[in-house]
């Protein structure tokens, strides 16, 4: 990064409220905001955490923003119908429904995958009724979820930590936005979806505390730069046209916007 200008980057996808994080929150977003970050959403994988989650948006206004969803592995009747409850519930605090979707790479048996996807479908057609953006999780599910996404018309939502460099010319036709992890810094497979990805489509993500730029690290919003840095060298271009894109298009799937330097809503 070129010292005289702060890059405004927006983490669109964290996990400040799990336990490995949350004790030092204050810390963390201070280091992030040195570092450029101007807004992280926290995307908390279960019912436990949500009032974690809401507890670090009041604690930090206009810099830490949540969704609500269900980390596949977790799906079963009950939890979606406790999660459903609660998001209407906090549907006006709340800037979109997820992770959810389908995970095939902890999930073997055929019964639990198709359990998976017929919540999927419920929490997609929540979203369009609520009117709020979705955060997929397509953890080896990739095609599966595409075809689901496409069957329901979704349009406005995010494929987090998409891992399927087949897919993503097909994903980003429908115009719907897909993050790079910051494991992008070291890890090949990413380095080849963010090669191919149009920054149209591209946001910035941590998934922190997973997905470090080295491995077994943990990770921290504060890490954006690093793989801002790798993305621009892979796309051949500049820091700062990396930056301004994926922090506008964050802003615009989430329905925020900048105001005097501050992210707000819309
Ligand atoms: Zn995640």
């Amino acid at each position: 990064m070129k010292g005289v200008f702060i890059l405004e980057l927006f983490d669109s996808h964290s996990h400040i409220e799990m336990p490995r994080l949350y004790p030092s929150a204050a810390a963390v977003v201070k280091r992030a905001k040195a570092a450029g970050v101007i807004g992280v959403v926290v995307s908390p994988i279960e019912p436990k955490f949500y009032t974690k989650a809401l507890d670090l948006v009041e604690r930090f206004p206009g810099y830490i923003w949540a969704t609500f969803g269900l980390h596949p592995p977790r799906t079963t009747p009950r939890t979606v119908k406790q999660c459903i409850r609660l998001i209407r519930e906090h549907s006006e605090r709340i800037l979109a429904i997820g992770e959810v979707g389908l995970d095939y790479y902890w999930e073997k048996s055929e019964q639990k995958r198709e359990l998976q996807r017929h919540h999927f479908i419920e929490f997609i057609r929540l979203a369009d009724e609520l009117e709020l953006p979705l955060v997929v999780h397509s953890r080896e599910a990739e095609a599966d979820a595409i075809r689901i996404l496409k069957e329901e018309q979704a349009t406005r939502l995010q494929l987090h930590c998409f891992n399927d460099s087949s897919l993503v010319a097909e994903a980003a036709s429908e115009n719907w936005f897909m993050s790079v992890p910051t494991s992008v810094v070291s890890r090949r497979r990413m380095q080849r979806i963010a090669q191919m990805m149009p920054l149209a489509n591209m946001l910035l993500e941590t998934d922190a505390p997973w997905l470090a730029p080295q491995p077994r690290q943990q990770n921290e919003p504060a890490n954006l730069p690093l793989a801002v840095a790798k993305i621009a060298e892979l796309q051949e271009t500049t820091e700062e046209v990396v930056a301004e894109s994926t922090t506008k298009n964050a802003l615009e799937l989430f329905n925020l916007e900048l105001y005097k330097g501050k992210v707000q809503r819309r």
